[in-house]
């Protein structure tokens, strides 16, 4: 039997607390706010950087595309090259294929995440001995006015579109950056987000727990889940490092990589919560009890501390509440 995280930060503050939570739902406006704030806030950074990333794509291809057009509108213009530059551009364009068998054969010995950087060179350098042998064949055509002229003015048009579309990039990142570094450092991404009601569930069948962090994000190759709580407190609770923990144990078993901490942000203060054993210890141990509970059809209050009952949301229902 699954139990959610939220079950088990309620449990962690007080078993009473938690069973009463079934019949009697509290709900926090203020917390459904910053929720909703945090939900709308998270997906239109991942709108826009989504969007960043596809006018990057095009820029980086406007770009390219004219570069080399250009190269053959002025290789039309000239016509025919000597004799000495044909062959320059054969063994110029050979040695690239050299060049290139080179990585190809690293690539098939090397292991680990060298291969990708010989994957990644072999590709640069094909690459190159093509544009060689492109403009090698180019060269060799008699002059063509007409064309030239054509290939220019595409060229031109093309480079105004990736200026057009490059400040474009340049306005949308200044207009996210001020609100991402307020979620997660630069460099992170927004992997998954949980806050709002179609946010999907993840389930460990590892653990046992079920749950939706407000968000993951992903910086390096660490998921990070984060817990935002709409109060103003200086310090970790509890029963919120017990969640925090819940949390990073689903995505220890959603992802294959234990993450290295858990992130539990209060209104003016935010903390990492170090993904540990003894959290996870006691996390099962509330897991445990719980179930206990559930079979036994009751559960009680487990602690003598007045102030708790004080500051408890359901003590209006309690009957065990400390006066
Ligand atoms: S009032 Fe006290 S005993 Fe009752 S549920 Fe709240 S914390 Fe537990």
């Amino acid at each position: 039997m699954f139990v959610s995280a939220g079950d088990l930060e309620k449990y962690a503050y007080c078993p009473l607390s938690w069973w009463l939570s079934k019949k009697h739902k509290v709900v926090s406006k203020a917390g459904v706010a910053h929720h909703k704030n945090v939900e709308n806030e998270l997906k239109e950074i991942q709108k826009k950087e989504k969007k960043i990333k596809f006018y990057e794509k095009y820029t980086l291809f406007f770009s390219v595309s004219a570069s080399i057009v250009a190269i053959a509108g002025l290789a039309l213009l000239y016509g025919e090259m000597e004799n000495f530059w044909k062959y320059f551009f054969i063994v110029m364009s050979l040695l690239w294929l050299l060049n290139s068998s080179f990585f190809l054969y690293r690539a098939s010995k090397v292991e680990s995440i060298l291969k990708a950087r010989y994957e990644k060179l072999l590709l640069i350098s094909s690459m190159g001995a093509i544009i060689i042998a492109f403009f090698a064949i180019l060269f060799s055509y008699p002059a063509n006015a007409s064309i030239s002229r054509f290939a220019e003015i595409l060229a031109l048009i093309w480079v105004i579109l990736a200026n057009l579309l490059f400040y474009r990039t340049l306005y949308m990142a200044d207009e996210i950056i001020a609100k991402k570094i307020k979620y997660i450092p630069l460099k992170g991404e927004i992997e998954y987000v949980g806050a709002d009601k179609e946010g999907k569930e993840i389930k460990s069948d590892k653990y046992g727990i079920r749950g939706k962090p407000d968000y993951i994000i992903k910086i390096d190759d660490d998921y990070i889940p984060v817990e935002e709580k709409s109060s103003d407190l200086m310090s970790p609770t509890f029963p919120h490092v017990i969640q925090v923990t819940a949390y990073c144990m689903l995505v220890e078993d959603e992802y294959g990589i234990a993450p290295p901490y858990g992130i539990l942000k209060y209104k003016n203060a935010e903390f990492k919560i170090p993904y540990e054993e003894r959290w996870k210890k006691l996390v099962l141990q509330f897991r445990e009890k719980m179930l206990k509970d559930i079979e036994k059809g009751e559960t009680h209050r487990n602690h003598n501390n007045k102030r708790k009952c004080n500051n408890c949301v359901r003590k209006e229902y309690c009957p065990e509440r400390l006066l």
